[in-house]
């Protein structure tokens, strides 16, 4: 078969909540504070699954994993991805590259930029070298600004075939 590339896009936001830990990537980290959400609120992997899923042509996370089916409530970002990420290796799709932007005004995410970017390599078995991560505040404008709400956007490249 001859190479296939194609690109996917995925975009999440959630509410800042009191008393949930905070999971970025995969990861915990330390904030007095969550995110909302009927998973655990990981919204980076949440934008990461929808890139992958629209990249293959599949219907989004909100199809595959409803938030009203109970089955789902509580359960770790990481298992989607890992449901999504095999639905889409069946295909015959690899991940090529993974570019993504994290928008949140507090905790300042630089510090853990190095660590997130790890997780998502295992996550995903990927090279880290094959994965962007960029954090940014929202220079204070609307809910992620206001510390509200924290936001992802996601970007990656699928490859089936070979050249
Ligand atoms: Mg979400």
């Amino acid at each position: 078969m001859a190479a296939d590339w194609r690109i996917g896009i995925g975009y999440d936001i959630h509410a800042v909540v009191p008393d949930r830990v905070l999971m970025l990537g995969g990861i915990e980290v330390p904030a007095d504070f969550g995110l909302s959400g009927h998973t655990d609120g990981d919204i980076v992997l949440h934008a990461v699954i929808d890139a992958m899923l629209g990249a293959a042509g599949l219907p989004d996370i909100g199809e595959h994993f409803p938030d009203d089916d109970p089955a789902h409530k509580g359960r770790r970002s990481s298992e989607l991805l890992e449901e999504a990420l095999r639905e889409v290796n069946d295909l015959g799709w690899r991940i090529s590259n993974l570019d993504l932007t994290i928008r949140a005004e507090k905790p300042k995410l630089a510090e853990y930029k190095n660590r997130l970017r790890q997780s998502l390599a295992g996550l995903l078995s990927l090279d880290p070298e094959r994965i962007g991560v960029k954090a940014k505040t929202n220079e204070g404008f609307d809910a992620v600004g206001e510390g509200r709400a924290i936001a992802c956007e996601a970007a990656l490249i699928l490859k089936r075939g070979v050249e």
